[in-house]
């Protein structure tokens, strides 16, 4: 990677990582499964807590799309989603045959509106077809409204698939982000806040799901000494080099957690007497926040300049910034695809802006952030 851009978030090497890597080579366990498979799923149960069980797979897109057909999704079935997402929370729900509903954002935590979804939910059985499950995000690391969400979840009967992709480390309530989902998944991709150089996890209490998922992500082989099968199988399980990394990087995940929230810091110390600019920041202390990014929103009427003045700026010192998820309810390619809500995320879309925000950041590079941004701020 080139050194001298300063990125939104790179990978962060903790130092085990290679030793777990060697130890695969050693042993030529060079495939999709062998000790560090199941040496990172353990760590990770044992990270969640709440007696989860985990099945480390190739990609968090792959989890989210063995999570759909684990709740029975089908050709033809309605699926609710969160609008302001990444494409790949909504994707899987195209991939099984079934369409999207989007649900606009509410204020607070970005992320999934409590009442836009009842009336997502009340609409589309009155229409005639009751939900399949419900996908909730994690934006940016910030929990979603956790009670709220699953008390909807429960009075109509629809199950939760948790995308925790952004947020392994945030918690509501001191339980873990990745642990309130009848099904959730995480996200080991380079850009995320540990990763295996690609990768993702299915996270359950039901042990049934985590056997089933694997089974799926294995081709879906019946027991026989020849190659049977039943069901149409999937390539998605994690390889034993990739999960060799993941166990060295739970080992700083703490750690490099705390460094993101520091970064979260640098941020709201910049901006404090900022009138225009707001760094998002957990609502109250119910929720915890690992950081993954940090975002601004930036109101022009208040402090005569906009987020893209900022972004230009920073692309101009080879810093990397980038806008806020574009609705997916606003993408080309779900523009058929129902949508509840109002202009809540299509608001924030247009004002927000996510800053550098890994736990690698240096001194000198963080300086040479503070250089650009405070020209804007005038006190
Ligand atoms: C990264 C991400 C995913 C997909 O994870 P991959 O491992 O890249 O497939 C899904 N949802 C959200 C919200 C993400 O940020």
């Amino acid at each position: 990677m080139n050194n001298s851009k300063i990125y939104l978030s790179s990978p962060h090497m903790g130092g085990t990582e290679q030793s777990y890597v060697n130890e695969a080579f050693d042993t030529n366990w060079i495939a999709p499964l062998g000790p560090n498979v199941e040496g990172f799923e353990k760590d990770l149960e044992s990270y969640l807590g709440n007696q989860n069980h985990v099945a480390a797979l190739s990609s968090g897109t792959a989890a989210l799309h063995l999570a759909l057909i684990l709740l029975g999704v089908e050709r033809g079935d309605e699926v609710i989603c969160q609008s302001m997402t990444f494409s790949a929370s909504a994707n899987p729900i195209v991939y099984q045959g079934a369409t999207p509903i989007f649900v606009d954002s509410e204020p607070e935590t970005w992320n999934i509106c409590p009442n836009y979804l009842e009336e997502a939910i009340k609409d589309r059985i009155a229409k005639g077809k009751k939900p399949k499950a419900i996908i909730t995000v994690h934006l940016y690391g910030m929990p979603y409204k956790v009670d709220e969400i699953k008390k909807i979840s429960e009075k109509y009967g629809i199950p939760i698939v948790e995308d925790s992709a952004e947020a392994l480390g945030s918690s509501y309530k001191g339980q873990k982000c990745g642990t309130f989902g009848d099904i959730s998944i995480l996200s080991f991709n380079g850009n995320k806040i540990i990763t295996t150089s690609g990768g993702g996890a299915l996270v359950s209490r039901n042990l049934k799901h985590k056997e089933k998922a694997i089974f799926l992500a294995t081709q879906a082989r019946d027991n026989a000494p020849h190659y049977q099968h039943s069901e149409i199988g999937y390539n998605y399980r994690l390889s034993n080099i990739s999960a060799g990394i993941g166990r060295g990087q739970m080992e700083v995940l703490d750690k490099h957690i705390g460094l993101r929230r520091r970064m979260n810091q640098f941020y709201q110390d910049i901006f404090r007497k900022s009138m225009g600019v707001k760094v998002f920041s957990e609502p109250n202390p119910d929720y915890f926040s690992n950081h993954w990014l940090s975002c601004i929103l930036v109101d022009k009427n208040i402090c005569g300049f906009s987020s893209e003045d900022f972004r230009l700026a920073m692309a101009e010192n080879n810093i990397e910034s980038r806008p806020l998820w574009k609705p997916m309810h606003l993408q080309p390619v779900f523009k058929n695809a129902p949508y509840y809500g109002s202009d809540i995320s299509e608001k924030l879309f247009e004002i927000g802006l996510c800053l550098p925000s890994g736990s690698n950041l240096i001194n000198k590079e963080k300086v040479k952030i503070n250089d650009v941004l405070i020209r804007f701020i005038d006190i």
